[in-house]
């Protein structure tokens, strides 16, 4: 019932001429987006161009970050309502790189959904957990209350435009992935408690990632698990190969 997700971030990595190479590498190559979405998040300094060369191909070039106000006086600022114009659709939103170096709270990242959602750009809002508050067994409060947060104010419409990542920082770039069972554990709890704020429905209808050193062997495992509908991957996305495999893990 929910399409597959399988999105890449790049970060703060390739240039600009090897971001080009990796689209004509993998375009022609994707599985059709009706049985699997695929995405790449990347710099804005070439969504453009990169979105100009996917055009025709399933692949959906995105955002990693965006600020919480369309146009002003914001130095340095990425405006969403630009991104929307330059070809993304999706945006990532408060993965835990900007909430550890750009000391981002959910209250910002709250600000940025609906600044997403104005501007036409669907978010997938990242929820982190850190190996301390595992180890405290406080993973259930930490999750429950960043999404309580992000998620404030948010209509029944607007939240059927919003994906979820479950994203343990000790397993972000560690090559320690969470185990299948971990981040199922984790997507069903977001879920759950989307289910708590809206109802069934939309908690059953919303995609819920998990991301984490996610590579070509480990996601057959993660994507057979009921309530992990994607996945969001760093360093296994940057290669083009690495990447179709990814996209077709079946
Ligand atoms: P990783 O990164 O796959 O390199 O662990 C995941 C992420 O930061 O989204």
């Amino acid at each position: 019932m929910r399409t597959p997700f399988i999105v890449g971030n790049w970060k703060m990595n390739k240039t600009a001429a090897e971001a080009i190479e990796f689209v004509h590498a993998v375009a022609d190559e994707l599985p059709a987006a009706t049985k699997v979405e695929s995405a790449v998040a990347v710099s804005p300094l070439y969504v453009q161009a990169m979105a100009e060369a996917a055009k025709g191909s399933p692949l959906e070039i995105m955002g990693e970050n965006i600020f919480y106000e369309q146009a002003g006086a914001y130095t340095g600022e990425v405006s969403p309502q630009v991104l929307k114009e330059v070809g993304a659709n999706y945006v990532l939103l408060g993965h835990s790189e900007r909430r550890m170096y750009f000391h981002e709270s959910d209250e910002i990242i709250n600000r940025k959904v609906f600044a997403a959602l104005k501007a036409g750009l669907k978010p997938i809002i990242c929820c982190d957990e850190t190996m301390g508050r595992q180890a405290a067994g406080d993973k259930i409060h930490w999750v429950v209350s960043q999404i309580l947060t992000d998620l404030r104010g948010l209509t029944d419409e607007q939240m059927k435009l919003i994906s979820i990542a479950y994203e343990p920082s000790w397993a972000i770039g560690t090559g320690k992935s969470a185990t299948a069972e971990q981040a199922e554990e984790g997507c069903y709890l977001i879920r759950q408690t989307v289910a708590d704020i809206y109802n069934d429905e939309i908690a059953n209808g919303i995609r819920v990632l998990y991301g984490g050193s996610v590579n070509p062997s480990n996601i057959a495992d993660l994507m057979d698990r009921h309530d992990i509908d994607g996945v969001l991957v760093g360093n296994a996305s940057l290669d083009p190969d690495s990447f179709l495999k990814l996209v077709n893990y079946k």
